[in-house]
């Protein structure tokens, strides 16, 4: 059992970092308020190889794994900007194109992916399937060469941001049978696409849309893979990578709250010249939800770690597991910094509450934490499925 980072990785972990770091939270805050998008830090992140460190040499990434970008994805949250599109653009979408795309697809695509030029987001999630993608009403028709997509998508992220969605549909010929999904590279600005943004309590860059889908024609290359029966282990292949990267991103945002809390607990003094940290009753939360986001942390290199080496079974296990713990100590660690700071905990200024939008959104999204718990009965508990 090895708990170092291979000296490249303890590289990149330092550099983003450092990237970080010179962007900050307060930038990350601006951006959010003033309805921008965090532009320079993604081009920035691109041109420093750190968006394609998992998309393979040839097409211009770095030929790591997940590990790495789940590395990008924690150092980036520890230093304030928990960036959601790393876990849609390079963690799902390039690993779907990457794995099951077809040469062309990945010629195309994934290069963009990797500097940071293009953006891919994902949409699943319909207003009437909710956690049940079973349900999905999304469907595509052939006309001639053609396919004709219809339906609605609820909550996608980084519409605007992006050149392209990765829609997840049913054929037309399996609409009232078993799902048989079929993912197609949709272009954001394709006739019949339109967008409406939601107004979501969570104060990000990052933006949610309602998408609906008219008709919108792509031709037959927009599928992704050669046939259809691509659809099913591409849809697959995304899961493990966004749980993975999801959690990583949690487990940064915990850090950096903690360490927040810590400096001014360390500093605060209001009883007696002594500091407000010495009380055990603002400590122990504190150190509690350390411990929790360290447990986290094992979880994940854990699942990132058997995921690279190809065993996507376990890693779907352990994947499902550290984006639990991750999803709830990150909540944890936040809520408990802001009750550290006391007033200052609900101020812009010290950079805390302003997180406790999107960590409560972690315990839902990507997948909410009673699906894990459903999976974890079903497939580590032998339990039945109740649902
Ligand atoms: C910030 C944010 C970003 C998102 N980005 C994207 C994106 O980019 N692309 C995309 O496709 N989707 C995205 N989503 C959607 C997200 O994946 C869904 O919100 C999530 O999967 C839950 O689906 P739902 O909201 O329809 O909840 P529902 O399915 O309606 O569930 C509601 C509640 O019931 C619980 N529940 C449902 N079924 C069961 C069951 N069988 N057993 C126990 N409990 C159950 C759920 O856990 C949840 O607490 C995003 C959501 C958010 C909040």
């Amino acid at each position: 059992m090895n708990f170092d980072l291979t000296p490249e990785q303890d590289q990149l972990r330092d550099a983003v970092r450092a990237l970080g770091r010179r962007y900050g939270h307060g930038y990350f805050v601006e951006k959010a308020k003033a309805g921008g998008h965090t532009t320079e830090l993604w081009h920035e992140a691109g041109r420093l190889g750190y968006l394609g460190v998992n998309i393979p040499t040839e097409y211009g990434g770095g030929g790591g794994g997940i590990t790495e970008l789940a590395i990008v994805c924690e150092e980036l949250a520890a230093a304030g900007c928990p960036l959601l599109l790393l876990v849609v653009s390079p963690a799902i979408a390039a690993t779907v194109i990457n794995k099951h795309g077809t040469d062309e697809q990945r010629k195309r695509h994934l290069p963009g992916l990797a500097d940071g030029s293009q953006k891919i987001v994902f949409a699943i999630t319909e207003p009437e399937a909710g956690s049940n993608f079973h349900r999905l009403g999304t469907v595509a028709r052939r006309d001639g060469d053609d396919w004709l997509l219809s339906g609605r998508k609820c909550y996608i992220s980084g519409v605007d941001e992006a050149g392209h969605v990765l829609v997840v549909a049913r054929t037309e010929d399996a609409a009232t049978g078993k799902l048989k999904p079929a993912l197609f590279i949709v272009p954001t600005d394709a006739p019949g696409l339109t967008r409406s943004k939601l107004d979501m309590e969570i104060l990000s860059p990052e933006n949610q849309f309602l998408l609906y889908l008219d008709d919108v024609r792509v031709p037959a290359d927009a599928l992704v893979g050669e046939s259809l029966d691509a659809g099913l282990p591409a849809l697959f292949a995304g899961l493990n990578p966004e749980r993975i990267t999801v959690a990583a991103m949690g487990a940064g945002t915990g850090r950096y709250a903690i360490e927040r809390a810590s400096e001014y607990t360390a500093t605060r003094k209001v009883w007696r010249g002594r500091s407000i940290g010495s009380h055990q009753a603002v400590a122990h939360p504190l150190a509690h939800a350390a411990v929790q986001v360290e447990l986290a942390r094992l979880m994940i290199h854990k699942a990132a770690t058997l995921y690279d080496a190809g065993r996507d079974l376990e890693a779907g296990i352990s994947g499902n597991m550290a984006k639990y713990a991750a999803g709830e100590a990150a909540a944890l660690a936040v809520d408990t910094a802001v009750q550290a700071l006391g007033g200052a905990g609900m101020t812009t200024e010290y950079g805390v509450a302003t997180l406790l939008g999107a960590v409560r959104a972690g315990r839902i999204a990507p997948v909410s934490r009673e699906m894990i718990l459903n999976f974890v009965a079903q497939h580590v508990l032998g339990q039945d499925k109740s649902y």
